[in-house]
């Protein structure tokens, strides 16, 4: 039978768009479609007012790798924003991450990055076998750092007590001994924000590519395997085969938006460190447009538990489900003609710049030439 399309693609995120952008540009026929109602997956931005809503929760791209870079910027034109986050404890504003300055606002005789080793080796208390993510944290910088910015946050962000957590959680919480308050390490060199919002970026790939909108792959596939020779699938991988091995666990997150006057908080993004908020964020999205409008979005973030029916955000890779992963992935390694990728498929937290990097190693597999053919093509602005 003759089919129609060489690729469908499945998933209008960033890993979908930018294989069916490549293989569209190597003449091959392309299908993308998705079950949600736009593109762009999980860096959906919607335009309100000519403020860029990140419906999914705030997208800051970041990378340490300059081809990445490249590849994204031909789609779009980056401004110059770079996180600062603050944190948000007993009702004061505090610097992040945890930097010379944060601990001068703590202990304001701490002033010298001496005045801060000493203090650190003050707080913490010495354990070599930590049982658990508290006792982890209470070695690595003690009480104080550890209850204002560590406790409260991640036991809502797990929902489980941090004597319940594994310490391998958070491995290293980094303490600058300098005022850098910049939140992505400095070899992430280059930041920003895509002009005009992620789903002109995405829109901007899929120029020229057929897509279909609310369509499950899983719900019709037999009748969609037949209209291409190969399926590029980035959907949860547990539902691909069906739970058969049984589900994989993800923590989900529910977001309130509301519109208002002025600006709310004069920042980005303000963290809420302590238990007793029941979110762990407040985003105000004009602000990573540095957008001076009359009115404002802002958007409380509550971390919740994954239903099945709400959306899978953070893979819970422990050991239980890594290995249930493990299992999946010995199977598709017998499924013929399915591309798997992106970070529902690998059951990963990828940040989009590793998506970015997914995509195009599927691509060189694929086609052979990857970065070197993506890369020479116009930009596309
Ligand atoms: C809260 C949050 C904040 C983040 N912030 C950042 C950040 O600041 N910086 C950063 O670099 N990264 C960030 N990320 C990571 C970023 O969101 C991902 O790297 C990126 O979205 C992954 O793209 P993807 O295409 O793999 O997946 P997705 O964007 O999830 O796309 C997959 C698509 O497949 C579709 N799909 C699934 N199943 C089916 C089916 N059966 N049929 C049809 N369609 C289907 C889905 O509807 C979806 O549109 C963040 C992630 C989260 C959860």
């Amino acid at each position: 039978m003759v089919k129609q399309y060489d690729y469908l693609v499945v998933g209008a995120g960033l890993f979908g768009s930018i294989f069916a952008r490549e293989a569209t540009d190597r003449g091959k026929r392309v299908l993308v479609i998705d079950r949600r109602n736009h593109i762009a997956g999980n860096v959906y931005t919607r335009d309100v007012g000519g403020i860029h809503v990140h419906e999914y929760g705030p997208h800051i791209f970041h990378t340490s790798q300059e081809y990445i870079w490249n590849y994204v910027t031909r789609f779009a034109a980056f401004n110059n924003f770079t996180l600062r986050t603050k944190a948000s404890y007993g009702g004061r504003l505090y610097s992040l991450p945890i930097n010379l300055y944060t601990m001068h606002q703590i202990w304001p005789d701490v002033i010298t990055p001496a005045d801060a080793i000493a203090k650190l080796a003050s707080e913490v208390r010495p354990n070599p076998n930590p049982a658990n993510l508290e006792e982890h944290m209470l070695a690595q910088v003690g009480p104080t750092l550890y209850e204002m910015f560590v406790k409260g946050y991640t036991e809502k962000q797990w929902g489980r007590s941090a004597t319940q957590l594994p310490a391998s959680i958070i491995k290293r919480l980094p303490v600058r001994l300098t005022m850098n308050d910049r939140y992505f390490h400095d070899s992430h060199r280059w930041e920003g924000i895509p002009i005009g919002g992620y789903t002109k970026l995405v829109e901007n790939m899929l120029v020229g590519i057929e897509v279909k909108l609310g369509i499950d792959y899983l719900k019709d596939r037999v009748q969609l395997n037949e209209l291409a020779h190969k399926v590029v699938y980035s959907g949860p991988i547990d539902a691909f085969f069906d739970y058969a091995e049984g589900h994989l666990e993800y923590r989900s997150l529910r977001f309130e938006t509301e519109e208002r006057a002025g600006d709310y908080q004069g920042n980005a993004i303000i963290n809420y460190t302590e238990s007793s908020v029941p979110y762990t964020r407040i985003v105000e999205h004009k602000h990573f447009e540095f957008k001076d409008t009359e009115h404002t979005v802002i958007t409380r973030e509550f971390p919740a538990a994954y239903t099945g029916s709400n959306e899978p955000y953070y893979p819970v890779n422990d050991a239980i489900n890594n290995a249930i992963f493990d299992r999946y992935r010995e199977r598709t390694a017998s499924v013929t003609n399915v591309i798997f990728g992106g970070r529902l498929a690998s059951y990963r937290y990828y940040d989009m710049d590793m998506t970015v990097g997914n995509a195009l190693t599927q691509v060189e597999k694929e086609f052979g030439a990857g970065m070197e053919f993506a890369l020479k093509k116009p930009l596309r602005k």
